[in-house]
């Protein structure tokens, strides 16, 4: 059975001192490892060092929002997968939404990206999602697809096993609008059967995919709760201990359900 997975991604948000209060609070909760989920930060580059000290030895894992492609060099401003391993990450978000469209990120430049984490064994969580005019259109599969294939361009079987996908429909991340579980259902369905064929089934039954788009507490376990929806990446809701621990606690309970 698959694992949950339940990440925050604080993105530009909170300060050296709140950063180290809210992984406090987290790390007070999740002390240790938990049997059915595993739980990951993911604060802004200058702080993981600072909540990395925090956590330590609890049940949390810590995560990078983005990595740059080439080696430690005269890349100005960049950040480099050595340095995100040098500091405790386990992993790193790569093809974010906010990246592809306030920044300009394409497939290619997330590829590269993926495959130099991936090179180095740092886990990548890998987003993917269709923009609102793109599903009003009826083309969420064809964005998928076309963002599956230009991200994990020559990824191998045994280097995707290190990768989690995250369905992030774009209309959904910070909108408080979420996918209806249906919705992300069918998405992940469609994701899974993605990797089955390009890959094997083995790889996509073993795959975790993460839904993301303004997951709140009251929401969680609705979405949790679907077959193929192994997780979320959690952007507002993990800012503040008492909206993401219960989301950790929605994962926990539906793993009870699924099992
Ligand atoms: C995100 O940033 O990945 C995200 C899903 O944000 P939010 O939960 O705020 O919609």
């Amino acid at each position: 059975m698959r694992r949950q997975f339940v990440a925050g991604n604080w993105k530009m948000n909170t300060t050296l001192a709140s950063a180290r209060q809210l992984a406090g609070e987290l790390a007070r909760e999740i002390p240790q490892e938990l049997p059915n989920v595993e739980v990951a930060v993911c604060p802004p580059f200058p702080y993981l060092t600072a909540v990395q000290e925090v956590i330590a030895g609890t049940g949390l894992q810590l995560g990078g929002q983005n990595a740059y492609f080439e080696a430690p060099g005269a890349f100005t401003g960049e950040v480099a997968v050595e340095m995100l391993l040098d500091v405790g990450c386990r992993y790193v978000i790569l093809g974010h939404s906010e990246r592809r469209h306030l920044l300009g990120e394409t497939d290619e430049i997330i590829n590269r990206k993926v495959r130099a984490a991936l090179q180095k064994n740092l886990d990548v969580i890998l987003c993917v999602g269709e923009l609102l005019e793109e599903r009003n259109a009826g083309r969420t599969e064809a964005v998928l697809d076309s963002q599956m294939k230009g991200s994990l361009a020559g990824v191998d079987a045994a280097s995707l096993a290190r990768v989690v996908i995250a369905y992030e429909p774009v209309w959904a991340i910070g909108t408080g609008v979420t996918a209806t579980p249906e919705q992300a259902e069918s998405a992940h369905l469609y994701l899974r059967k993605w990797v089955a064929s390009q890959y094997n089934s083995e790889i996509a039954d073993n795959l975790r995919i993460l839904y993301g788009g303004s997951v709140k507490p009251d929401n969680a376990q609705s979405l949790l709760q679907q077959p193929n929806v192994d997780g979320a990446l959690v952007g507002g809701a993990s800012l503040k201990a008492e909206q993401f621990l219960p989301i950790v606690r929605a994962a926990e309970a539906v793993t009870a359900q699924k099992g």
